[in-house]
């Protein structure tokens, strides 16, 4: 767990936050060093000469990493190549590389799923390569508004619900469920080939990351539903904690499912001390939930992750603005 720990990206920038250091792109920068070093340091599963991975999950759809806790998604059809997350410049252009190192199509579309530095950065070198990057409005706005050192606006933007972009013989289909993490949030199928692509409402084999920061609880919830009912059989899921060997195939229904389980347990847990009369600042410590403790962050991130849904329990559901629906 320990290796695991250290490879969550997000964890080592809160580290490296805590410490005092104000300028987050340095942060985020030097943690990716840190994250790469570790990892290839102690991993014998990437090649230690590429630094990367891809690995074909379906019929000419792909999973990479560059093995810090990112996985992007691309998918190649007769006219050219749909990619999905391109998390930082560095990433992309790796990405980009493992694009090229199976297909010699153009890369038409780079979607990016929302408006968070750690997944909306480095559309820029998309961009210069030829491609369309594509955001949800609501997340376009955010970045207009809040822009990162590595962030670019996007060349495309959608308004609606959903929309189908067609790209000759496969379709992506972008859906917006609502206001369940970040803004614009957008879950990608393409039904052609079964498969999804999920940014952070489904991490596989871990709890809930850190302080749950930038979720609406109830409609993480609700949304996960509604992606359970959506036409796939195998999704990549933007952070995936199983060992990389299983990650990289991707992630399931299974695991949306169990993402909503662990919040309904953690909910249940938390209304059980309740109403035992548990005082509320005893009941961080007090939840338990030993069916989860071999998730990566059960250890260090359970306590924070119940403190934060007992003030949602508490205060009602946020964040919420009027009309993102
Ligand atoms: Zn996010």
């Amino acid at each position: 767990m320990e290796r695991a720990v250290l490879t969550s990206a997000s964890t080592v920038t809160l580290a490296k936050i805590s410490a005092g250091n104000n300028d987050v792109s340095d942060q985020f920068r030097n943690f990716s060093i840190v994250v790469l070093v570790s990892i290839f340091s102690t991993s014998s599963v990437l090649a230690a000469d590429e630094n990367s991975g891809v690995r074909e999950i379906s019929a000419s759809v792909y999973s990479f990493t560059l093995g810090e806790g990112n996985h992007s998604m691309f998918v190649i059809g007769e006219d050219g190549v749909a990619v999905f997350e391109t998390f930082h410049s560095g990433h992309s252009q790796k990405l980009i590389e493992a694009v090229q190192s199976v297909t010699d199509k153009p890369i038409k579309y780079a979607f990016i799923s929302h408006n968070h530095w750690d997944h909306a950065s480095g559309g820029q070198v998309f961009s210069n390569a030829g491609a369309q990057t594509v955001m949800h409005q609501r997340a376009a706005d955010w970045v207009a508004a809040n822009p990162g050192r590595d962030t670019a606006l996007p060349d495309i933007t959608w308004s609606e619900n959903r929309k189908d972009f067609d790209m000759g013989d496969f379709a992506v289909t972008a859906q917006y469920l609502g206001l369940n993490h970040g803004m614009g949030l957008t879950i990608f199928t393409v039904p052609e080939r079964r498969v999804a692509y999920i940014a952070d409402l489904v991490s596989p084999n871990r709890v809930m990351f850190s302080v749950v920061p930038d979720f609406n609880i109830g409609e993480w919830e609700r949304s996960l539903g509604e992606i359970l009912e959506m036409d796939f059989d195998i999704a990549v899921c933007s952070h995936n904690e199983l060992p990389i060997e299983e990650a990289m195939d991707g992630c399931t229904l299974t695991h949306v499912e169990e993402e909503r389980q662990f919040i309904r347990d953690l909910r249940n847990a938390i209304l059980a001390e309740f109403e035992k009369g548990t005082g509320f600042m005893d009941i961080p410590k007090a939840v338990r939930l030993p069916q989860y403790s071999h998730w990566v962050g059960y250890d260090e991130w359970l306590e924070m992750n119940t403190l934060r849904l007992m003030t949602d329990l508490w205060m009602g559901p946020f964040p919420w603005v009027p009309d993102a629906q």
